[in-house]
């Protein structure tokens, strides 16, 4: 059965409180619906409905510190517990040690040799892979990943062609910012219908967002609230073109969920997983910390 992941940098469930929380501002009725009026807060976890679950996921792994993207992330996509073998939580950028693991053992690299087909659904601009070239950017760990898999990272060219979506969903960002004047501009939820329209393409496939990350670090509520809002609205979209299939919202660690500190959080991360109730029940048996991510995925996928 095939996996779509959405990963939503520097989410954590935290307090119901709107003085910290964004989620606790933010008009979200897609997620609502899922969680029977619930949002992503760290009361409304477990929660076993009739489309979606809701666990409360360790982000920490038994590792002192805050934990960090570059680990985080590699945990996701390998389902090591990488903080315990180096005795560390490192990011934001994966150092030599964290990137060894990001070779064969990743969920891409795996899935590849197994004949599935697996992609990063999210369009890079020319100037990432200048930096990359130039040596000034150094890889995340999950498009790590996916190059080491010997996976394309999708372009401008992709984007334009429909194969790729924008780091902001809808290609705003595109224009306004980076100044493609040619980029497609797609409302939130045609934003939505067409991630699971190229989802469908995949076995697994993996779109990363990561302004809320950012958000969290700039401790912006405004932002934040029109961020998660923005989500919500895809999550609408992408929820109507799904017919089978699951989709997993997870996180690396929290950080947006707290805005009174501009750090990651100690907080746990949802796994909000969508889809039919057998497979979703099978995905998350026993999931308890962040290590369980990937083996749940690889046994969906290959059945
Ligand atoms: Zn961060």
């Amino acid at each position: 059965m095939r996996v779509l992941f959405i990963f939503l940098d520097g989410i954590g469930l935290g307090e119901n409180d709107p003085a910290t929380n964004p989620f606790a501002q933010a008009q979200m009725p897609n997620l609502n619906k899922l969680l029977d009026g619930r949002s992503l807060f760290k009361e409304s976890a477990p929660f076993h409905g009739e489309r979606a679950t809701l666990l409360a996921v360790d982000p920490a792994v038994g590792v002192s510190g805050l934990p960090q993207s570059a680990t985080g992330q590699a945990i996701l996509v390998t389902g090591i517990n990488i903080p315990a073998e180096l005795g560390y939580h490192y990011g934001p950028k994966p150092n030599p040690d964290v990137a060894a693991y990001l070779k064969e053992a990743t969920l891409f690299s795996r899935f590849t040799k197994e004949g599935k087909k697996a992609a990063l659904l999210n369009a890079y601009p020319p100037r990432y892979f200048d930096g990359i070239d130039s040596g000034k950017r150094l890889y995340s760990s999950i498009p790590l990943a996916v190059t080491n898999a010997g996976l394309p990272l999708f372009r401008h060219e992709d984007l334009l062609a429909g194969r790729a979506l924008s780091a902001d969903f809808t290609g705003n960002g595109w224009r306004t910012m980076l100044g493609f004047t040619d980029a497609p501009m797609l409302d939130t939820q045609h934003a939505g219908q067409t991630l699971g329209t190229l989802a469908k393409e995949y076995d697994f496939s993996l779109f990363e967002y990561w302004a809320s990350d950012y958000a969290g670090h700039k401790q912006q509520m405004e932002t934040a609230v029109g961020l998660m809002e923005t989500f919500d609205e895809v999550l609408g979209g992408l929820i109507e073109a799904w017919e089978d299939g699951l989709i997993l919202i997870t996180s690396d660690h929290g950080n947006m969920e707290d805005l009174s500190t501009r750090k990651h959080t100690n907080a746990d991360v949802p796994a909000l997983v969508i889809g039919d109730k057998t497979a979703r029940d099978k995905f998350t048996q026993d999931m308890a910390d962040l290590t369980e991510i990937a083996p749940a995925i690889w046994k969906t996928v290959m059945g």
